[in-house]
């Protein structure tokens, strides 16, 4: 099925303000970073700001990820093919893309590749658990 141009312009837009958000958070947390630096590196408690900076890194990691996937949804939109299933094409539940707009497979598909990480897990598992069984 096509989506509508409302459709279309309602996710765009949504992505849009998502993004500055982002690049904005990520500007003002660098400013804060930068000013924090300066007052800490002369206190006795170097680990907390270590910590904290480790943990500032995580978040920008995630952030950057984040941002990656908002511009891969524009670009599937722009191509037209945002809200389709990844791997069987159909339309993602729109409950869903509200939820996760950034998803790119449906409910069905996302439970099948679930369950086939699972499997891969367990199937490590059981080679690993043969081996010792041939070696005993
Ligand atoms: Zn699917």
């Amino acid at each position: 099925m096509i989506r509508s141009i409302e459709f279309q312009n309602k996710f765009k837009s949504l992505f849009e303000t998502e993004k500055k958000k982002l690049l904005f958070s990520s500007k003002v947390a660098s400013e804060q970073f930068s000013v924090q630096a300066d007052d800490l590196m002369d206190e006795v408690d170097f680990t907390s700001f270590e910590i904290e900076n480790q943990m500032r890194m995580r978040l920008r990691n995630r952030e950057a990820l984040y941002l990656k996937k908002i511009d891969e949804a524009l670009e599937r939109i722009s191509a037209g093919v945002f809200g389709l299933c990844d791997k069987c094409e159909e339309d993602i539940e729109m409950k869903r893309l509200e939820a996760r707009p950034t998803t790119t497979l449906c409910v069905s598909c996302k439970e099948t590749e679930e369950r086939s990480e699972k499997l891969h897990i367990d199937g490590h598992q059981h080679k690993s658990l043969g081996k010792t069984i041939r070696f005993a």
